[in-house]
């Protein structure tokens, strides 16, 4: 079934306690299309760049089935700029910089082969521009996801809440689920964002895996242990991507299906972390990707042993 996805095609500066890359190729778009693109072809892509972005990036994009009718190229303006440096726990991060640039006045237009997808993942970006791409679909898609950050909550609650209504799963990470909600523990954070309306929210807590809740259930995927983590930037994004993209593939919205998406989403967003930026997500192989799925098999199953 078809994937459309909306979010950032951007430029980012990041600094970790190992390395640290002054210009590269990132935004969550491009995460989520990567990721998605393993599982499903001609993912439908939303967003904007400048026309400093490089076009063999946007060719690489086009290799890999990734549609880009749906991408608006500014001439003569700049694209969306992020930049981040990590703490030495690799988990949280500080935002340096943020400039807009031609994110500042987007209004993305759907290309009618886009308007009737079943899936759509609304990755982060503005709330305003999220809202835009669901009113111009033809009609309801069987699953919406959207991913947000505190950026947005601290800068457009109001629209961001809007659009929250319109969802049928959240995924953001634990502090911003705390934010969200007012609420310290993820399990009553689930319940009060459940009243906003998705019926399904994902936490992802970076090296510490991901949460399912839906309804009084709850599913929890480890992050797979590894021996080099290079730059966690994307792993939310590639998390994203994969957990859309494998339910795009099946069409199945049972919580058992579900819980197979989150690891898929684990499964990629390993990869990511492995080396900076795409790098990593752009070279990977089915062979690979069978052979984590295995280890993730292995990392979590067992059998139990009952006291007499
Ligand atoms: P993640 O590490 O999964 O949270 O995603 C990092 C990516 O999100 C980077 O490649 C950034 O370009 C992009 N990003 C950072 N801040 C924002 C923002 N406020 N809106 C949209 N995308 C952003």
């Amino acid at each position: 079934m078809s994937l459309l996805t909306v979010g950032t095609v951007a430029f980012d500066a990041i600094e970790t306690p190992f390395g640290k890359a002054d210009k590269i190729v990132g935004g969550a778009a491009t995460y989520i299309s990567l990721a998605a693109s393993y599982f499903k072809n001609d993912v439908k892509l939303v967003s904007v760049v400048g026309d400093d972005f490089p076009q063999e990036v946007l060719n690489d994009l086009k290799k890999r089935n990734i549609s880009l009718d749906g991408l608006q190229v500014k001439e003569g303006e700049k694209s969306f700029f992020w930049a981040g440096k990590y703490h030495y726990n690799m988990n949280d991060r500080d935002t340096l910089d943020t400039q807009l640039n031609v994110l500042a006045d987007f209004d993305p237009v759907l290309p009618e082969a886009y308007k009737d997808s079943e899936f759509v993942m609304l990755g982060n970006l503005t709330p305003a521009v999220q809202m835009r791409v669901l009113e111009q679909l033809n009609q309801r898609p069987k699953a919406v996801a959207m991913d947000t950050m505190n950026f947005w909550m601290d800068t457009a609650m109001d629209s961001l809440k809007e659009v929250i209504s319109k969802v049928d799963i959240l995924t953001i990470n634990d502090e911003e689920a705390k934010q969200l909600s007012g609420e310290y523990s993820l399990v009553r954070a689930a319940h009060k964002i459940f009243e906003m309306g998705p019926k399904y929210l994902v936490i992802k807590k970076g090296e510490h895996g991901a949460l399912l809740f839906h309804g009084e259930e709850v599913f929890f995927a480890p992050a797979l242990p590894l021996q080099d983590v290079f730059d966690p930037t994307g792993a939310g994004d590639t998390f994203a991507g994969g957990f859309m993209g494998w339910l795009a593939r099946s069409g199945d919205l049972s919580f058992e299906n579900m819980k197979r998406a989150v690891i898929y989403g684990s499964v990629l967003a390993s990869f990511c972390v492995e080396k900076f930026g795409i790098e990593r997500l752009k070279e990977l192989t089915l062979d690979e990707i069978t052979q984590r799925l295995d280890r993730f098999v292995r990392l979590t199953h067992f059998s139990v042993k009952k006291l007499d």
